[in-house]
């Protein structure tokens, strides 16, 4: 209900896209889990919610009119201490601007930093004029453009399904873990993908959304990175 309120809104804004910053409120709308995350409107506020957080941070461009955020050098991580975030949320909007002379700069999002070995993977769904919501799952970062080692299936997506879309990407072998490397996550994995297939069925208005990345381990998955598009 709050998800498909928040999706309204912006839909009356004439938005055509959600970025991260506001999509993080239709997240927690589905209880996905998500990094810590705070929206700094200053310097000083970013470095008051890296001490609330726990270093080391990441910092985020917060546009509504920016949603390729690296684009713009807008992702700095492994932030460790207050002159590092000081700094960094005064770089980042200052370039943005510069890039982006039209887009509103909100301020940053200081984010929980994931623990070093995580691995990226994409889940996603697009709409199709004739089948509906096609759910796509994929490992993230630079392998999905490269590889297109990609997996598909049609909304509504059973558990069954879930278990088998991961499975049948070419890179399984890389989730499963290679030399001694534990496993990931698989059933947090799924439950994101279960709760992916619910969005696209709740919310017709959004044509296409993503989470790019997914940060995964053997322990946990988040969501460190949410798009939509509107119709
Ligand atoms: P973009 O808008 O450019 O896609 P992202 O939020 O996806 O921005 O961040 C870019 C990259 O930074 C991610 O693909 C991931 O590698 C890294 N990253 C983002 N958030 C985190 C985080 N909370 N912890 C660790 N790495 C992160
Ligand atoms: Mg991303």
């Amino acid at each position: 209900e709050a998800a498909l309120q928040l999706v309204r809104d912006h839909e009356k804004r004439h938005q055509s896209e959600i970025v991260e910053f506001q999509a993080q409120e239709v997240l927690r709308a589905y209880g996905l889990p998500t990094p810590k995350t705070v929206l700094a409107r200053s310097s000083d506020e970013a470095v008051a919610a890296a001490e609330e957080i726990g270093y080391p941070v990441v910092l985020k461009i917060a546009s509504p009119d920016i949603s390729h955020k690296s684009d713009v050098g807008g992702v700095k991580v492994n932030l460790r201490n207050a002159t590092e975030v000081m700094e960094t949320f005064k770089d980042i909007t200052a370039r943005a601007q510069r890039m982006r002379q039209e887009a509103y700069i909100a301020g940053c999002l200081v984010q929980e930093m994931a623990p070093p070995g995580v691995k990226e993977v994409i889940i996603g769904f697009k709409r199709d004029e004739e089948f509906g919501p096609m759910l796509m799952f994929g490992l993230g970062g630079i392998y999905v453009e490269i590889m297109k080692d990609i997996s598909f299936r049609l909304a509504p997506l059973s558990r069954q399904d879930a278990f088998e879309i991961v499975r049948e990407i070419k890179s399984y072998m890389l989730l499963k873990g290679i030399k001694g490397e534990q496993p990931v996550n698989f059933t947090a994995l799924e439950d994101i993908i279960m709760v992916m297939s619910q969005m696209a069925l709740d919310l017709p208005q959004v044509w296409e959304a993503e989470f790019n990345p997914v940060l995964i381990n053997h322990e946990k998955a988040i969501v460190a990175d949410v798009r939509m598009t509107l119709h």
